[in-house]
């Protein structure tokens, strides 16, 4: 059995998963709790031991995948905008003290992929490239059952390259940048596309997110489609560059913008392989992740198994 650790920007979600790919007990409280990420430790540890109780078995290694970014090889949480507090949080170290099991950790893009790339759409892949898309844009690379990995074992933020250099985009990223892939396809850059272009009366609720839009789209609603337009015009773009870098074999996408696949992903398997003629990429290679909602943490779960068999020479697990 081992221990898996979700850590997103609104949630973390903890459960034990089978070495086969089945959770068996899971639980989630809100990332926002008072105290920051010593008070989430103590939270997370104990839901752990409540998920180790209700499958009445320990775990024997536990991974975290955690929004970005983060440094795999020391577990050191980075400068991640979503979790206000944690910079500098040695979350495995803390996490091993605390439960006397060894952990690892990677980016949450790197978990999910390594999930789909198991047990999900990306099964007969060997270059696959992993995309979600929800109130950012997370991307992964693994080649032949192994994480794409930069100088130090890091992650490549390939969600914020740029797209538009034009400088004509309102305001930086917080990534420095202005007009990164982000900034411009992720779902809070179509709700701001959306609502900067609606009449008063067709503006989103504050609470209302990409899924409306699209929901008007289906009923013809003319500046919706031209927000779908517009999101697959830049999915497109930055995918292809992607398929021109990393030529992959298969393309999954998830994450929330995608919940809505049936309006995007016939459009992309249009636009794509239109935007680089230079790699064979059949369309039917651009297809929606399998896993859904269970992806982080399956991912979580096969970011154990995945250090197991490749350990990163600065931090082996013991
Ligand atoms: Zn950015």
């Amino acid at each position: 059995m081992l221990g898996a650790i979700d850590i997103g920007g609104s949630k973390i979600a903890v459960a034990t998963v089978r070495e086969s790919g089945q959770i068996a007990a899971r639980r989630a409280v809100p990332t926002s709790l008072p105290g920051g990420p010593e008070a989430a430790l103590r939270r997370i540890v104990h839901l752990m031991r409540e998920c180790e109780t209700e499958c009445d078995e320990k775990a024997s290694g536990i991974g975290i995948g955690c929004t970005g970014p983060v440094d795999p090889a020391t577990g050191v949480i980075g400068n991640v905008d979503l979790l206000p507090g944690w910079m500098g949080f040695p979350l495995t170290a803390e996490l091993q003290q605390a439960t006397g099991v060894a952990a690892v950790m990677e980016n949450d893009a790197d978990a999910a992929a390594l999930a789909e790339s198991a047990w999900g759409a990306g099964t007969e892949s060997r270059f696959f490239l992993y995309i979600t898309v929800g109130t950012g844009i997370g991307v992964a690379f693994v080649q032949q059952g192994r994480i794409y990995r930069g100088a130090g074992g890091w992650h490549p933020e390939m969600g914020h390259h740029t797209l538009d250099a034009s400088g004509e985009v309102d305001g930086p990223c917080y990534c420095g940048a202005r007009g990164c892939w982000e900034s411009l396809a992720a779902g809070p850059a179509l709700a701001a596309w959306f609502n900067a272009h609606a009449s008063p009366s067709d503006k989103l609720r504050e609470s209302a997110g990409t899924r409306e839009i699209f929901g008007l789209a289906r009923s013809s609603h003319e500046l919706a489609i031209r927000a779908v337009e517009r999101e697959a015009h830049y999915l497109a773009i930055g995918l292809a560059n992607l398929v021109t870098i990393f030529c992959p074999d298969r393309l999954a996408l998830g994450g929330g913008v995608m919940e809505s696949a049936d309006l995007l992903l016939p459009r992309l398997q249009h636009l794509v392989p239109s935007l680089c003629r230079l790699i064979p990429l059949h369309p039917s290679a651009i297809t929606r992740a399998k896993l859904g909602e269970d992806a982080p943490l399956l991912g979580a779960a096969r970011v154990w198994q995945h250090r197991v068999a490749e350990p990163l020479e600065t931090q082996p697990p013991s």
